[in-house]
């Protein structure tokens, strides 16, 4: 821990006192964090560093959420409380505080309440962006249209398989993104190999490091938006998540693992989901339970199946896409497994939620563009048309 006194001498009259109080507060948050984590034993790298005077410094710095007030309209502008000398420079009053134009498309203009801002400087796009926590009044948000539920299964080549309980299969592509972040994983590598001794990162490195977690958090963004935004069309108002680690196959090499983990920041993946989730009143849970991807729907063999790429085969002849099918395999178990919990419904929404026996419509299959998903003309097969065709095209 870092004594603070000398900081806020030092840049309070440039930034304002409240902000190297958040900077201070951000820095301590970090600490804690990693620590807490440490000690379970889930410590993934020591809080990030803002870079140094030789390699560069990445910009970014928080503003309390009373130190900030942002104003949206024709000429949309953020004003920011800043210190005297800064004051002094721009020829601001004793009160007045730094104005700056700002574009962009807020999710909320109306809220309740505004957290901590954050600025910082994309040095891809040379844009200053700022993030804006803000807490909305429950009666806006969106409400279930339904009580439906769907499962997710998470995975590297298929970066989301999912089965709703109204017989929707999504399948989010990810071959092309998991290859693109190895691939940039093998030049962080290589450029790293040819650090002189001593050093352990360089600008180029960490501009890597940069637009790999970007290309990510993008595609992970608007995958949790695009899928969210289906699941509430279809009345969905739980979805159950597996574990990450359950659902690695124990096929997979311990690098290939690591690797997911790594690429889908699982944790980071199902925050996204849950807040996403959040604004429509959707509930997403996580479950840790063991359970198997590998598991023939028809005859519930795990022992007898094969998987090859993505095709899962079974000796009873069983033929589907594996990770539509496990989806599919942990969605029944938790209706399954809850049925129990529901005997004091009402028994017509109790029949409803005990099966998932309502056929299954045509996957539809996303693939990743940059920029949004778009449904892809190459959608796989459902599951059921191996063994009954006629069942594939039955809507809902
Ligand atoms: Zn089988």
């Amino acid at each position: 821990m870092w004594d603070i006194s000398e900081y806020r001498g030092r840049y309070g009259s440039v930034l304002g006192a409240s902000t190297v109080q958040q900077i201070e507060r951000k820095n301590r948050e970090a600490w804690k964090s990693f620590f807490s984590l440490k000690k379970k034993g889930e410590a993934n790298g020591k809080p990030g560093f803002w870079g140094n005077t030789d390699e560069g410094r990445e910009l970014r710095t928080y503003i309390r959420n009373t130190s900030y007030s942002v104003e949206w309209g024709e000429y949309s502008r953020l004003e920011i409380l800043v210190g005297q000398d800064l004051k002094d420079e721009y020829g601001l009053g004793h009160r007045e505080r730094l104005r700056l134009e700002v574009r962009g498309d807020p999710n909320w203009k109306e809220y309740e309440k505004q957290g901590r801002l954050e600025l910082f400087y994309d040095e891809q796009s040379q844009t200053f962006r700022a993030f804006q926590p803000v807490t909305v009044d429950d009666s806006r948000l969106a409400h279930p249209l339904a009580s439906e539920k769907a499962a997710l299964d998470i995975g590297a080549n298929n970066l989301v398989a999912c089965t709703t309980t109204t017989g929707q299969q999504y399948l989010y592509e990810g071959r092309d993104l998991f290859k693109r972040f190895r691939e940039t994983t093998r030049e962080i590598a290589r450029l790293q190999s040819l650090l002189e001794d001593g050093r352990y990162s360089s600008h180029r490195i960490r501009r890597l490091y940069d637009r790999r977690t970007k290309r990510r958090d993008h595609a992970q963004d608007a995958l949790a938006r695009d899928l969210i935004e289906r699941l509430y069309d279809e009345g969905v108002s739980t979805v159950y998540v597996g574990a990450l680690t359950d659902v690695l196959e124990t096929h997979w090499s311990v690098e290939t693992n690591a690797k997911t983990h790594n690429f889908w920041a699982f944790r980071a993946f199902v925050n996204r989901l849950a807040c996403t989730a959040e604004e429509y009143g959707i509930s997403v849970e996580v479950r840790s339970e063991a359970w198997t991807s590998q598991e023939c729907p028809n005859c519930g063999s795990t022992e007898d199946t094969t998987r090859h790429r993505d095709t899962l085969t079974c000796p009873c002849g069983f033929e589907g896409h594996a990770d539509l099918v496990a989806s599919k395999t942990f969605l029944r178990r938790h209706q399954n497994a809850s049925s129990s919990g529901w005997r004091t419904r009402c028994g017509a929404s109790r029949q409803r939620q005990t099966t998932v026996t309502r056929s299954m419509a045509r996957p539809v299959c996303l693939k990743w563009d940059n920029h949004e998903w778009l449904e892809s003309s190459r959608s796989p097969r459902p599951n059921e048309e191996h063994t009954n065709p006629q069942v594939a095209s039955v809507g809902r």
